[in-house]
This record gives structure tokens, sequence and C-alpha cells, in this order.
């Protein structure tokens, strides 16, 4: 289908490993007739998050029948030039620390920006007509490329530097890390909380020491931001996010 109209009912899902991209992924199996992934290779100096995207895919399949059905192939893509360009402490050995911008170390300069470029070039060779993201300004707005406005512009841009018409749907954009673990709740039930805090990935340090939300070092910012979630979200009774 070289030129195929794109369908407003299927998506593509950035799918990372951590803990907010496996969400939006139940989120767009709940919803999509058809849903594919992409991974990027951009240098990460560690690989957990990429082997955890594995594992969290044909786990999470299994949760509902509907969602054997429409979960279709993964793609993965090697960006490593962009990562060289990035130079932080995610593509490099070097501390993560607020830098004199404002903004943590783990910061690459529009990171999410060429990942939705990509997404969107490949979601139109597929025939895809929505991308979906877990960008998310409530709890950390430290990132300029994960604001709904930004996200707002690019899709615009590439609706008219595509001659397409893709939505870029932020299901945890206005959620707190506390609210998303009751997204998951509402999903897929306790089995997919179970899920992701066994097997998704989201510590800088590519440490997986056990914690009652996940592995990890317990001390880097992901690790930091997630336990919060985690412990806010169990305080609360553990509930469901009411749709
Ligand atoms: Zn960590």
């Amino acid at each position: 289908m070289p030129d195929a109209a794109a369908s407003a009912d299927s998506a593509l899902v950035l799918l990372s490993g951590g803990q907010d991209s496996a969400v939006c992924l139940a989120w767009a199996l709940d919803r999509y007739a058809r849903v594919e992934t992409v991974g990027f290779d951009y240098g990460q100096r560690h690989a957990a998050e990429l082997k955890a995207r594995r594992v969290v895919r044909r786990k999470m399949a299994r949760l509902a029948p509907a969602w054997v059905e429409r979960l279709g192939p993964d793609h993965r893509l090697n960006i490593r030039s962009f990562g060289a360009i990035g130079e932080s402490a995610m593509t490099q050995e070097r501390a993560i620390e607020v830098t004199d911008r404002g903004l943590p170390s783990t910061f690459v300069p529009g990171r999410n920006l060429v990942f939705l470029v990509y997404a969107a070039a490949l979601a139109d060779r597929r025939g895809l007509g929505v991308l979906v993201g877990g960008m998310c300004e409530t709890d950390y707005s430290g990132y300029p490329d994960c604001r709904r406005d930004t996200l707002d512009a690019l899709q615009t841009t590439l609706n008219l530097g595509m001659a397409r018409d893709f939505r870029i749907e932020t299901p945890l954009m206005r959620l707190t890390k506390a609210e998303t673990w009751g997204l998951a709740k509402q999903l897929g039930g306790e089995r997919l909380v179970e899920l992701i805090v066994k097997d998704s990935h989201t510590c800088y340090l590519n440490e997986r020491t056990p914690h009652d939300w996940g592995g990890g070092c317990g001390h880097c910012p992901a690790c930091e931001l997630r336990a919060k979630g985690w412990t806010e979200w169990v305080a609360g009774g553990r509930a469901a996010l009411t749709p």
C-alpha cells in the first residue's frame, strides 16, 4: 500500500520500554483496531529499556484476547547519528545534574521532535493515522519537547509537510505519575499494573534492584519520580483512574 490513506483507527505507539510508554501501549490497544510499535536506538548508554520493550509487548498482548489481535509488528529504528549530536548524560557517561539552562543534563535537545518525525514517516508508509507518545508535562516539565504546545505545533508541521492528517495523542499529558498507575489499573486491572512494575524499565543507570515500584537504582531522577508516583498511588488506595 504505497500511498494508502492513513487509518484513524490505527496507531503507532512510541514504545521505549519505560513505565509511561507501556501504559500508552495499553491505552492504544484498548482503543484502536490496529496498533504497531516503534523504538529508537539513538546510542543510549544502556540498553535495558530496549530489552524491556520486547518483554512488555509480548506479555501485554496476552492480557486480553482483543489485544493479541490488535497488536501488529514492532519497528526499531537506528538514529545513532542523532544521539551523537545530543551528547548528554543519557548518551554519555556524565553526571545527571541541572545545567545552566535549567534543564537536566539528561535532556537531549529536540529528542521527541526527532522521534515523532521518524514515527510519522513510518506511520505514513504503514498507513497508520495516530501517533501515541508518553509525553507528560504535569509532574516534570523540564523537557520543552514534551509540552502539548510543542506537540500541537509539530502535528501541524507534520501534516503540512507530509500531506497527511496525523493526530499526535498524548494520554499521559495531564496526569500525575500516581494517576498514570491509576490509568494502568483502569485499562488492564492489577495484572497490567503488575506487568508494568515487573517488566518496564525507567532507571537511567541501568540498574534492576527490585523495589515495590519496579527495578532500578532508586536514586536517579527517573527512579525518584517513579517511586514517588507509586507511593502516592498506593497511599490513595491503588484506585483505578475514572474514565
Ligand atoms: Zn535509577
